[in-house]
């Protein structure tokens, strides 16, 4: 199974613009420039961080990623509830128009992959998959978060194989077949729901007897012919030689299993922190999030912020996304603002000594 985004950028673009992707140049990893913050993740919280550090002339570089520029919304259709449309708009769209309005006050987005953060001392290193290394006086962590697992038996063997995290990119493989999708929440309804497009039928798996999702999806999904309901069902194992073939279910009140044949699963049942890499360097919580200071976006190092899903378990809207980018934005703005100033205050204070 392909995705369609990842191969955009295996061919060197960008899912969000028709440039190519930047190219590693000997001139790029020695550069020493010191800049005033480097943005990692290029989620809503990363360009809305953006936004604001370029209007505030920061210069920010953004580490967009390599394959998955954009974040979670890239692999999406409507967004009904992000305000300023009332319409809707689409997943992607909404990205690209965040991007540009980055780019449009000075925002300079570099697509691949942050392998490494130095985040003691005063200037803190972003070192990229093609060597090249940024420094910065103040670093954003907008990583989000990547797709939980179910852990079952045969999910490895067949991932790729019928069983996907990304409806938008490989329900189209599934045409006229059947489709289980598991999960309860907003995501699993809108993947259920996107899928009868394609399917044959499609099954939503859920270990309880009611959603999780909000009201106006689940009743939307509850009212469509197309869309069937396995409650109180838990996925025992995925089966099939090369390909998904059947699912096991376990009926979670009376324990009995039984096996419904499905050509392809999609998982949707929610979401982990992307926190590899920061783990061991900042603080993080029992649940793997990054800790911020009080109502900060300031994490357990100073001059090192965090927004976005990477910090949120409860909210994790693209909307709070955006907000706490901007608040991260503000943050890292005043920090360095209050650094420079006690620096000159200590220098001032030297020389008078020193007279
Ligand atoms: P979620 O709200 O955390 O829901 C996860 C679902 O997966 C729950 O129903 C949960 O079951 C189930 N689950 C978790 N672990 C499981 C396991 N091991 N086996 C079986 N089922 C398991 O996650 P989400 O749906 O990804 O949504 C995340 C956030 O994004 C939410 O705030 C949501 O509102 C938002 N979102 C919004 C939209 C939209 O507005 N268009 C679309 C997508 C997501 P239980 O219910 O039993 O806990």
């Amino acid at each position: 199974m392909t995705q369609p985004i990842q191969a955009l950028n295996i061919l060197g673009g960008s899912p969000l613009s028709t440039q190519p992707a930047t190219a590693p140049s000997a001139e790029t990893a020695q550069d020493d420039t010191v800049h005033e913050v480097v943005i990692v993740g290029s989620g809503p919280a990363g360009y809305t961080a953006a936004i604001y550090t370029a209007r505030a002339e920061m210069k920010p570089i953004v580490i967009a990623g390599a394959l998955d520029a954009g974040g979670a919304l890239m692999t999406t259709t409507d967004v009904e509830n992000f305000p300023g449309f009332p319409t809707g708009v689409q997943g992607p769209e909404l990205m690209t128009n965040l991007q540009e309005q980055a780019e449009r006050f000075g925002a300079e987005v570099i697509y691949d992959d942050a392998v490494q953060l130095e985040l003691e001392g005063e200037i803190k290193t972003v070192t990229l998959d093609d060597g090249t290394v940024y420094r910065a006086k103040s670093l954003i962590i907008t990583t989000g978060s990547e797709y939980r697992k179910l852990g079952v038996d045969g999910e490895e063997a067949l991932s790729g194989k019928g069983v996907s995290w990304c409806a938008t990119c490989d329900g189209f493989f599934f045409k006229d077949q059947e489709i289980v999708v598991v999960g309860g929440g907003d995501s699993a309804v809108e993947e259920a729901t996107f899928l009868t497009r394609f399917g044959k039928s499609v099954t939503l798996v859920h270990r309880r007897d009611e959603l999780r999702a909000s009201k106006i999806m689940a009743r939307r999904a509850e009212a469509d012919p197309k869309l069937k309901f396995e409650w109180n069902s838990e996925l025992v194992s995925i089966n099939g030689a090369n390909k998904v073939e059947s699912v096991t279910l376990r009926d979670t009140v009376t324990g009995q299993e039984r096996e419904l044949e499905t050509s392809a699963v999609f998982e949707a049942i929610g979401h982990l922190p992307r926190t590899a890499l920061v783990r061991g360097k900042l603080e993080l919580d029992a649940e793997g999030y990054i800790v911020c200071q009080g109502r900060s976006t300031l994490t357990s190092i100073p001059g090192v912020f965090a927004a976005g899903d990477v910090v949120d378990h409860t909210y994790r809207q693209a909307i709070t996304a955006a907000g706490t980018g901007c608040q991260a934005a503000l943050d890292a703005e005043r920090w360095l603002a209050d650094t420079a100033a006690a620096a000159h205050v200590e220098e001032a204070l030297a020389a008078a000594a020193s007279k």
